[in-house]
């Protein structure tokens, strides 16, 4: 039972600039760990590690480790605005109303307006929102969207941003 558990849990990489980079399951881990490739990182919130048991030992594994070698980023452009990867960005919801539904990709500036194809002015929008929105800016028909259009991020900087925030209390503390 305990072993299910601890196969479950994740640990946090750093690369060896300090930047998080992703969760890896705690096998992974290890054998970074074991080869060197990677040492604990103490984040200072008195988190002594998971603990991993073998028939002769056990073991704890750091919740957070470090990449003690350059980390081999693969190389990542912006994706091109297309349906899928716009419905990706808005996690396939209306950003219009919220509906998971008949969704569709909607210019925020119409094209007839000016509005380009582009990622600060493509939302994924219902049938029903975009029939309503039809051929009108949103203020102009008093409809909000619920976040800013902007093109994705680098999945690294999402995965940081995502990081610290579950971080909050820690982060202040270090900012003190
Ligand atoms: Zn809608």
């Amino acid at each position: 039972m305990v072993r299910t558990q601890t196969f479950r849990q994740t640990v946090a990489v750093f690369s060896k600039s300090y930047l998080p980079l992703n969760q890896i399951n705690i096998k992974r881990a290890v054998i970074l760990l074991v080869t060197g490739k990677a040492e604990p990182l103490d984040l200072g919130n008195g988190v002594k590690g998971i603990p991993m048991h073998s028939p002769t030992m056990v073991l704890l594994v750091p919740q957070y480790i470090r990449l003690t070698v350059n980390h081999q980023e693969r190389s990542w452009r912006v994706p091109a605005v297309t349906r899928r990867e716009v419905l990706r960005r808005d996690k396939h919801a209306c950003q219009y109303c919220g509906s998971t539904k008949h969704l569709t990709l909607d210019h925020v500036i119409p094209v007839s307006k000016g509005g380009k194809h582009t990622w600060d002015n493509i939302v994924t929008a219902c049938e029903r929102c975009n029939n309503r929105k039809s051929n009108h800016s949103p203020q102009q028909i008093g409809m909000t969207l619920r976040t800013t259009p902007k093109a994705p991020l680098h999945p690294i900087v999402a995965f940081a941003e995502q990081f610290w925030r579950g971080h909050k209390v820690q982060s202040g503390n270090l900012d003190n």
